[in-house]
């Protein structure tokens, strides 16, 4: 049996705070705000995990009031919610996911990010993709005001 799903995140972006997606560290002059370290792909990536087991939202897994997940490593929350996914008996076949980002270019740190992401979802570096656009100077992505994540996963009973 196969399950699918999807997830998505938005992040306002703010001068003083670290950018980090896909828990790889961004050189940027603006970064995530939010309670965790506000990792829009990893939000995306856990939340479509969380669709397709039909488990709630990464909100109800994480409350954003809980204490313990103030600066949480967004990889840490993925990997809870992997355990989640393996003790229902599933394994990750492939991700596709898009960031949507104004600045800087994400090209560098791609293969970074799949490297890191591919550790934590127990799959092959392949089986992971993250394709970058930019928002074309429109709307909050475009104006540096958000980042945005978009992600589906597949998942498969073993
Ligand atoms: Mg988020």
């Amino acid at each position: 049996m196969f399950r699918i799903g999807i997830g998505h995140d938005t992040h306002r972006l703010a001068p003083g705070r670290t950018l980090v997606l896909g828990g790889i560290e961004i050189e940027s002059e603006l970064g995530a705000e939010g309670h965790s370290d506000s990792d829009a792909l990893c939000h995306a990536i856990t939340d479509a995990i969380l669709g397709a087991l039909c488990e709630g939202d990464i909100g109800m897994h994480f409350p954003d009031r809980d204490p313990r997940w103030k600066d949480a490593d967004s990889l840490e929350l993925l990997s809870r919610v992997m355990w989640l996914v393996s003790e229902r008996g599933f394994r990750v076949i492939n991700v596709d996911a898009t960031v949507m980002l104004e600045r800087p270019r994400l090209r560098p740190y791609i293969d970074q990010m799949r490297e890191k992401l591919a550790g934590v979802l127990s799959v092959e570096m392949e089986c992971v993709s993250v394709k970058a656009k930019t928002g074309e100077g429109v709307d909050a992505v475009g104006e540096s005001r958000a980042v945005m994540s978009q992600a589906v996963v597949l998942l498969q009973l073993v």
